[in-house]
Parts: C-alpha cells; structure tokens; sequence
C-alpha cells in the first residue's frame, strides 16, 4: 500500500503535505496536477507532516491536490546506453526531446529500451557471485561494459544459470542466482540506484597513488592530480573554468567522462551540448562524446533538478568505476549546486550558515567529494573516479564559504587568477597560489620518480621557488624602478617569466601546445630549470630583459612543433647558440 497525502501548503518549490502513513527522508513522490504527475522529494518529516521539494514548477499548485509516494529515493537507471547521452539531473534523456527543456510532467526512458546488445558471458554458473561481480559484458562504442550484478544484492548468491552469447535488451534476462535461502532472482543488464548512497561494492579504497596525466602542464608538471583524486578550480567568470575542464576531459588518461553541468546559463548549457560533441579524443581521434555523459541543468530549471544532478552524475560514475574503469567526473559549476542547497534550505527556514548556506555545507561538500576515488574491486582490479569541480565565487572572493569548504575536501587546488587571464596568461591558474597536496603522497612522490625521473619532484619544488622569487622581485622593480635595483632582481624576475611563459601558460586552442604529454613536459622543464641554473652576467637590466626574451621566443617556438621534428630541433640549437653566445 502506497502512501498517500493532501497539499496544505506551497512556498515556490516547497510543498507540505499531510500524509496517511510513513513517509522516509528523501523518498519519492508524485503530486497530482489536474493528471499532470509533479515528481518531489521529501526533505523534511514532522508527524503527519511531509516536506516535499518539487522538481518542476509548482505553477497551478492548489492545496487539497492529492499526492502519491513510491517507496524509495530519488533513483538513476544504470546499464548499457548511458555513454554519448545527455539528462537532464533526473536523467531525462535530452536528446528524445524538442531543445533542452522538458514540458512540466514529462519524464523520459533513460535507455534505449528497444536496442539490442551483443552479450557475452563471462562467470561460470554454479559460482559464488554478489554485487559489482561481472557476469559478462557488452561492448558500449568501443568500451568494454560489465553486465553486474546488481549492487543491492550485497549478500553471497549462486550463479545458476547466465545467458548464452547473443543479442539482449536491457530489460531480457541475461542471469539468475540464488540465494542461501533457496530462493531465485533474476538480472538483466539495467538496475537503479539511489543516487544520493554511494556505490560500495568493492574490497578497499586504498589511498590515490598513481598520478592521472592531463597533457595540461600547469597541472601535471607543477601540481599533479592523482588518479582517483580530487581537484578544484575557483575563478571569476570568464577566467577559463570551462576551457580548462573541456581540455582536461579531451586529454586525461580516462576511459569514460561524465560531465555535470550544473546549474550555469542556459546558454553555457547550449554551448556545452553544442561544443562538447565536436571535442576530439587526443589518444583515439575519435569523438570524445561516444564515451562521455553530459548531465546537465541549467538556473532556470527548478532548484531541486539542480541539487540532483551532481549526485546522478557521480553515481554514474561509480557504476562505471565498478567495471574496472578510469572515470573521469567534472562539474561545472559546484556554485550553482550550492546555492540551489542555499535556496532550499531557505525556504525551510533552517537556521543559515555563513552567506545564508546551509549549516551544513560543508559536511555536505566533504561527503560529495569523499565519493570519488581509486578502489580495489572484488576480483583484485582496479577503478577509478577522479573528480574536478569548478567553483565560480561571486566577484571572484575566494574566502566565500564554498570555496573554502571545497579547499578542505579536494586535494588539489586550481585557483584562476583575475589578473592573469586580463593578461591573457592562460591557463590563468595561479602558481602561487594552487597546490597539489599529492605531491606530499610518498607513494606518489615514488610513482612520479619511475613515471618521470628521479629528482622530479625535488625539480618542481625549484622551480615553483623560482616563481615566487619572482614575483617578490618584481614587486620591488615596481617599488624601486628598473634603475633601483641590483641587475640580480631582473634576472630573478625573468627566470620566473621564463617558467611561465614556456611551462605555465599553453594555448588551448593550438594542434601541438594544447597537449604536452608527460614525457615531453620532463623534457621542456628539465631544459627550462637548467637554463634558469645558470646566472649569466649583463651590462644592464635591458641587456638582461633582451637575453630572456629572445629565449622565451625560441622556446615558445619549440611548444608550438612536433616534439623531435626538424622544426624543434632547429629551434634546440637556435637556442644553444643564444645561450653560449658568450655569455
Ligand atoms: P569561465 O568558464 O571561467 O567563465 P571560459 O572557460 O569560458 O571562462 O574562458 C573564457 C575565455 O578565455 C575563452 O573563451 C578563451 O578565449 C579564453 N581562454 C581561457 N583559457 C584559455 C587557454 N588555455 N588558451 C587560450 N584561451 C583561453
Ligand atoms: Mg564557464
């Protein structure tokens, strides 16, 4: 018997209902208007008493309108298919829909039920199997897709019978098994999920110890993310969030991408939708969308849809995870998911937190973060959910309370910096400022020496010396004048604009500079440490500046060529010449 209720009160999205029987924190339910089905979630149980956000527009909304609850939480669908989709939070599938936006009360299939997969099994019958154990698997574009067993079978169950290759939907039965009761239940290659409980059918989920190559040198030679890891990156709008993040999805060592648009304009939604299809894969050639699933929601769309979609997204990642797979999981922006939680809490009346947010934003944040990482399956493989988010703070004031309660959950921080992308330095990643917090990791300090070279670490830590003095040099030339201070000031202040100009800064939209794979950012920065331990002597700070200059164009000019091409090779030695031209 399904619980029901009556609509006694509406503020915008909040609705309180009197229910007949118990309701559970965040269970579904559907408000009936005049035959259209609101779908809402419970957020809040007093008595008889139920608070309900409502995921559309509650326009129309009268009270006495009846109500109608299901049972369980807020769910995803998982299977065969999620690759190369775009939902909406609630998982519509956007791409069966006229334009973005849904009419109120349509909800859409999120797979393709009709669409037959090419099955084949790969467990024994009559073994011992439980959740996240694969069963066989289908190929999803080019993917390998484990067919599971369901996660909420936690318990041991007998495989007793497993299809024979062929073709399947979703929903045909590919599997039964049997538990220590005697009694069957049958598996097909779809199962739910509720979004808001982590996935954790797995052995351990050790600590990150392997760095993920981006090909964005600010990134992996200065502060690396390690797989599994977590990463942030605050900055004012128009500072390159979202190229940032288009460029790590396009060239991070991931199998599957799953891209949270949460909450931005309508029209930074469109362009996602538009520009993301068009983004090629830089190891396969091939459309990077075929293994990429965009969730996205925009701030016209109602807050609880917002306040969903991050969490529908990371549980898409963590399905894929379980199949032994590199997910790599962006959100763009985790300002907007917080200030739909802003919003909602609000309209309760909760007592507000620092700005108004929820007391507990924080612990909210930390949980959401505390979701990603590397893990050890069941059958001894790996998986891997490494999460980067953006957060946009208002007038760019990164001491507002989601930055800094993100700054205590994501290991690794990207901080845009204002003036820098004024001066059209991009990535605008501040050195100073931004820290990878894995390169205090022994284990992978020791990944980076093997994967790299011994001294590596010890070399970014000079050069990211090398930066601040720098910049402290450049603020007394500032003070004093080019003529006020010693010759060894200009020097300090060009060696920092040589690391920045050659390894910082990398054009996103050029063939060659926009990735850098590991083995040549060693090369570049080795040559760039090397050149800046020399101190060559000058007449005078304009001699110096020249000197630099002329070497930052031959080097920017060996970015921009095929690493050991006749091109960069002409420039190497171009380059030799101007450092022993004898000096
Ligand atoms: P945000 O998402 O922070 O609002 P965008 O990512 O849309 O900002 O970036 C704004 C503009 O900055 C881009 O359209 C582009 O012109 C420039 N830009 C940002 N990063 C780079 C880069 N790495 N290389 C070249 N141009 C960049
Ligand atoms: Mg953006």
């Amino acid at each position: 018997m399904k619980t029901t209720g009556k609509v006694t009160g509406i503020i915008a999205n909040l609705v309180t209902i009197e229910v007949d029987g118990p309701v559970a924190q965040n269970e579904i339910c559907y408000i009936d208007l005049s035959g259209t089905k609101l779908m809402a979630e419970v957020i809040k149980v007093n008595g008889k008493e139920a608070y309900v956000q409502v995921y559309e527009s509650t326009r129309g909304l009268k009270t006495g309108d009846t109500a109608e609850f299901e049972g369980h939480m807020l769910e995803v669908t998982l299977g065969p298919g999620l690759l190369s989709s775009n939902y909406d939070g609630l998982q519509n599938n956007l791409e069966t829909m006229e334009g973005v936006f849904l009419k109120r009360g349509e909800y859409t299939s999120p797979l393709d039920m009709e669409k037959l997969w090419h099955f084949t099994p790969t467990a024994e019958p009559g073994t011992e199997v439980s959740a996240a154990d694969w069963l066989g698997e289908v190929k999803e574009g080019w993917l390998p897709h484990k067919i599971m067993v369901p996660f909420i079978y936690k318990e041991q169950y007998i495989l007793k019978h497993v299809a024979p290759e062929g073709d399947y939907k979703v929903s045909d039965k590919i599997a039964v098994i049997t538990d220590s009761e005697g009694n069957d239940h049958e598996i097909t290659m779809m199962q739910k999920w509720p979004v808001k409980v982590a996935i954790t059918a797995y052995r351990d989920k050790p600590r990150p110890y392997r760095i993920m190559e981006t090909g964005v040198r600010c990134i992996d030679t200065f502060n690396p993310i390690a797989e599994g890891g977590t990463g942030f990156i605050p900055g004012p709008f128009g500072c390159g969030k979202t190229v940032l993040q288009h460029a790590i999805s396009k060239q991070a060592e991931a199998d599957v991408i799953i891209m949270a648009a949460c909450g931005e304009r309508a029209n930074e939604v469109v362009e996602i939708f538009t520009e993301f299809p068009l983004l090629i894969d830089v190891h396969t050639g091939r459309h990077l969308m075929e293994r990429t699933t965009i969730i996205c929601n925009t701030s016209n769309m109602p807050v609880a849809a917002r306040e969903a979609s991050v969490y529908t997204a990371m549980t898409i990642g963590e399905y894929y995870r379980s199949m032994g797979l590199r997910v790599l999981l962006l959100a763009d922006s985790t300002s907007r998911w917080a200030q739909a939680l802003r919003e909602m809490s609000n309209r309760m009346e909760e007592l507000p937190g620092a700005d108004a947010f929820p007391m507990d934003l924080p612990a909210i944040i930390s949980n959401f973060y505390a979701r990603a990482g590397l893990v050890n399956l069941n059958n001894g493989k790996t998986g891997s959910v490494t999460f980067i988010g953006t957060v946009s703070p208002a007038g760019g004031n990164l001491k507002e309370p989601v930055t800094e309660s993100t700054k205590k959950s994501a290991r690794c921080f990207y901080a845009l910096s204002q003036s820098r992308a004024d001066k059209k330095r991009y990535p605008a990643v501040d050195p100073i400022d931004s820290y990878s917090k894995y390169l205090e990791y022994p284990e992978i300090v020791s990944d980076l020496s093997t994967r790299v070279n011994k001294e590596w670490v010890e070399k970014v830590m000079k050069g990211k010396n090398i930066i601040l003095r720098g910049k402290e040099a450049y603020e007394q030339i500032n003070i004093l004048g080019d003529d006020g201070v010693p010759i060894e000031y200009h020097r300090k202040f060009w060696k920092s604009e040589l690391i920045d100009f050659i390894i910082l800064q990398q054009d996103a939209f050029d063939k060659i500079d926009s990735v850098t794979s590991l083995e040549r950012q060693e090369y570049m920065y080795s040559l760039v440490i090397d050149i800046c331990e020399k101190d060559f002597s000058f007449e005078d700070f304009e001699e110096c500046g020249t000197f630099y200059k002329g070497l930052i164009n031959i080097l920017r000019q060996m970015n921009y060529s095929e690493f050991k091409s006749e091109n960069f090779n002409k420039y190497l030695e171009q380059l030799n010449k101007e450092i022993n031209n004898g000096r």
